[in-house]
């Protein structure tokens, strides 16, 4: 005879299937969706490049912009520049801009890597466009915030969109469908751990 245990999870794993079952016949919606990965923690940048893989592995049409770095290159720009150069890879590429503060500088540069966005937000070929830090050019206001979203809106309706950076504000967050935090818990670099090469870069 099983015992109660059993019986109990048993029971509960059925109800879970249900639950469950229900909810993926209640998704019908066949659409982009739009992903906002924001939080203090580690993860989000890379998060959004494990969502390229995923596009590349199935052959989709893949643009990155990248609205922060620039200065240090990195694994995923290598990876991606060497094995796939058919994808879109945009760098805002201020470098030294960002330690003396030029402000109108940094502004022009994030507006016309926001041209390089827009239009990759209209391209209906692409099936994912990562925009990598973009929620800084928002906060500090280098770009039109009602732009932004207007474009996020109006592109085509395959198309998938990962937005990366801390904070995001209100309009962002009500935008998305998906929006996830990744909360700092803790972090190698404060037990003074050098950034890994390959890990964090
Ligand atoms: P990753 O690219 O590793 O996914 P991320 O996109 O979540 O990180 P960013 O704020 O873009 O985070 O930071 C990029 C770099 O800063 C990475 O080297 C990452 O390891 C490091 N980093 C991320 N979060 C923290 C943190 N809380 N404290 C210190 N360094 C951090
Ligand atoms: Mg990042």
């Amino acid at each position: 005879m099983k015992n109660k245990g059993h019986t109990t999870h048993k029971a509960k794993m059925e109800k879970l299937k249900k639950n469950v079952d229900a909810s993926i016949s209640a998704a019908t919606i066949d659409k982009g969706v739009g992903i906002l990965l924001t939080g203090n923690g580690k993860g989000k940048s890379s998060s959004a490049f494990g969502m390229v893989m995923r596009a590349l592995g199935y052959g989709y049409k893949v643009a990155v912009i990248q609205f922060l770095k620039g200065a240090q290159s990195s694994g995923e720009e290598k990876f991606i520049q060497d094995n796939f150069p058919e994808v879109l890879f945009h760098q805002m590429k201020t470098g030294y801009t960002w330690d003396t503060q030029d402000r109108d500088k940094d502004k022009a540069a994030a507006i016309s890597s926001w041209k390089v966005a827009k239009k990759a937000l209209a391209d209906k070929s692409l099936h994912l466009v990562v925009l990598d830090e973009l929620t800084y050019m928002l906060s500090f206001k280098y770009l039109d915030e009602s732009e932004v979203i207007q474009a996020l809106n109006n592109r085509p309706q395959n198309q998938s969109v990962v937005i990366t950076g801390r904070g995001g504000g209100k309009k962002l967050k009500n935008w998305a469908d998906t929006v996830s935090e990744v909360r700092d818990i803790k972090h190698a670099f404060n037990s003074q751990i050098m950034a890994r090469k390959g890990v964090d870069y």
